[in-house]
């Protein structure tokens, strides 16, 4: 026995490290995700973008509500937080508020951010408050059992609704542009060069910025809807996924079996929350606003400057 626990001590000794390591907490893996859930390669997308974009990882914040998705934030070897339902993007807004250096990041589900974070998400993206969103929605509350949500397509079976979804979803790329979102795209974690670019280009926008990542969860959604193996699902996605870039976002509804539109839709420009409140008080308070931004900013560099210190000691 002990010569074999040698052996395998030696192996992994010897194992090269994933080139994932860096950004990853390895102390908890394995992850607690199904087989063929569509959550990991969000994940790998996520990190691989961060990878490209070279950022300063002290200055990425991730955070996340409850769900299968949530449990992205738990995994992440960045500063991470994993919230109460339905309130990442409060907590994300409050970060970012307190520390305008900051890339705050939330990944969750459909069913955290859309239904119960929907009045936050609403309000994040008409304040246009600069964070990136990535929905990853596969269609139900998986963690929970399977319930129906509110992106559910109309006909779907779910734990709650046995006999087929009888409402409308919503359709989330419409939802964020109408809501006022500077950068709304929607991909299947299929597609997973573009989804790693618009995870980039989103990160880089300042601004609410929106991605909806369309993805399988085979433990519940897929198999109560008798769509067949992982395989025919990605399947699907490859079949029915339509590139269309700049199409109008309120017109990209999906129907249970239907055609997945996906694209960059919108791409524009527009002053931040803190633009618009910085612009606000500066010609209130003139001089005394200016003075206090100043000190704002030489505070934080100096937080900074000595955290960066502590943390190299
Ligand atoms: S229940 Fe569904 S969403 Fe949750 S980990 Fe399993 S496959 Fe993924």
């Amino acid at each position: 026995m002990s010569d074999i626990l040698t052996e395998t001590d030696a192996r992994t000794a010897a194992a090269p490290a994933h080139p994932m390591e860096p950004y990853l907490r390895m102390d908890r893996i394995p992850h607690i995700w199904c087989p063929g859930c569509g959550i990991g390669p969000v994940l790998t997308c996520f990190v691989d973008a961060l990878h490209k974009g070279d950022f300063d990882l002290d200055d990425v914040v991730v955070v996340s509500g409850i769900g299968c998705t949530g449990r992205v934030a738990g995994y992440i070897k960045l500063d991470s937080f994993h919230t109460t339902h339905g309130r990442a993007l409060p907590f994300a807004t409050g970060l970012h508020l307190s520390n305008r250096r900051l890339k705050v990041v939330v990944i969750s589900g459909d069913g955290d951010l859309i239904a119960i974070g929907g009045n936050h998400f609403i309000h994040a993206a008409r304040r246009n408050v600069d964070l990136t969103v990535i929905c990853v929605n596969n269609f139900n509350y998986a963690m929970t059992g399977g319930q129906v949500a509110p992106s559910t397509p109309t006909g779907a079976l779910s734990s709650t609704t046995p006999f087929g979804n009888s409402e409308h979803p919503f359709n989330l790329p419409g939802l964020a542009a109408s809501s006022g979102a500077v950068y709304v795209a929607r991909w299947t974690c299929l597609h997973v060069r573009r989804l790693t670019r618009s995870i980039l280009e989103a990160i880089r926008k300042p601004g609410f910025s929106f991605i909806e990542v369309i993805a399988p969860c085979p433990t519940l959604y897929i198999r109560r809807n008798k769509l067949g193996s992982v395989l025919d699902v990605l399947r699907y996605y490859k079949e029915k996924s339509e590139i269309r870039h700049d199409a109008d976002p309120t017109k990209v509804d999906i129907g249970y079996g239907g055609t997945i539109t996906v694209g960059r839709f919108v791409d524009i420009e527009k002053p931040t929350f803190l633009d618009n409140l910085d612009a606000n008080l500066e010609r209130r308070l003139g001089e005394e606003y200016g003075l206090h931004k100043e000190y704002y900013m030489r505070t934080a560099a100096r937080r900074a400057l000595v955290d960066r210190g502590a943390r190299h000691e």
